[in-house]
């Protein structure tokens, strides 16, 4: 379902990834480590086509079929970056930010309106991470964590057949990260893929079979958690 080639990214003369070749196959879940600064985000970046690597003869990247256009893909894959920045209206509520799962990327589909039922399903989501009281408040004036909720309902909506996620639950208190938690159990119990960075390895450890490790933009292992994952 995901397979990359020989992936470097950014043009710079230090390059945070250097060479990754990966493959995932579908339903399989993927937790990527490894130190700061050692190229998580940026490998999920290239997985989410959000950047494009340096483009070189024997390097691709391939995401389910190479015809999928941009928004039919980010409604298929569930995608939560680090970056928080996300470019809505001052007018766009929590709700709306939901709403908007449906459709991949927000504005390369104006012409698109959401109907009952998709408002129906995303307040629906909106329950399942504890924002309903919040539901008419501007995206803009929502705290951290109120935000990183809504991105993760926003992923989950339309059930994607891929989640990717990047640190999510940066911000989080211990509540939210809690239910958060408790979406992906549910998510993972169906044939689902799963590709996280973490810090919290720990709590997600039940719901993955894979590791990543990446050091400087290298992989430095690949294989069963139970293989590479040592001690407590
Ligand atoms: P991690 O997620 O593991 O902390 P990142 O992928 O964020 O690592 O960063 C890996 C390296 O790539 C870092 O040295 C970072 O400074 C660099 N980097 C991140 N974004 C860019 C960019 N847009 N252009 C060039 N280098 C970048
Ligand atoms: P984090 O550690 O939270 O992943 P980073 O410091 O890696 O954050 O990146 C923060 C932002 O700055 C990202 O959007 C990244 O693309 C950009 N960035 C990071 N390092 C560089 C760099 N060396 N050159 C250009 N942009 C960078």
């Amino acid at each position: 379902m995901i397979d990359i080639r020989r992936i470097t990214a950014y043009q710079q003369a230090t390059k945070a990834i250097q060479e990754v070749s990966l493959t995932i196959e579908d339903g399989e879940r993927v937790a990527i480590l490894g130190p700061n600064g050692s190229g998580k985000s940026t490998l999920l970046k290239v997985l989410s086509r959000d950047i494009y690597p340096v483009d070189t003869p024997d390097s691709y990247v391939r995401v389910f079929d190479e015809e999928t256009v941009i928004w039919e893909f980010k409604s298929k894959i569930g995608i939560v970056s680090q970056d928080l920045q996300e470019d809505y209206t001052p007018y766009t509520t929590a709700l709306d930010v939901v709403t908007s799962g449906f459709f991949g990327a927000i504005g390369a589909h104006d012409h698109l309106q959401p109907t009952s039922k998709h408002r129906q399903l995303a307040e629906e989501m909106l329950d399942r991470v504890g924002m309903t009281p919040l539901a008419q408040r501007m995206f803009q004036r929502l705290s951290t964590g109120q935000k990183r909720r809504l991105l993760i309902a926003r992923a989950m909506v339309n059930h994607p057949k891929a989640l990717i996620l990047d640190e999510p639950s940066a911000g989080l208190d211990i509540g939210a990260s809690t239910t958060l938690l408790n979406l992906l159990r549910q998510y993972c119990s169906g044939n689902h893929s799963m590709i996280i960075a973490t810090h919290h390895i720990d709590e997600i450890i039940p719901e993955i079979e894979r590791v990543v490790l990446l050091k400087e933009g290298r992989v430095v292992a690949d294989g069963p958690k139970g293989a590479i994952l040592t001690g407590p």
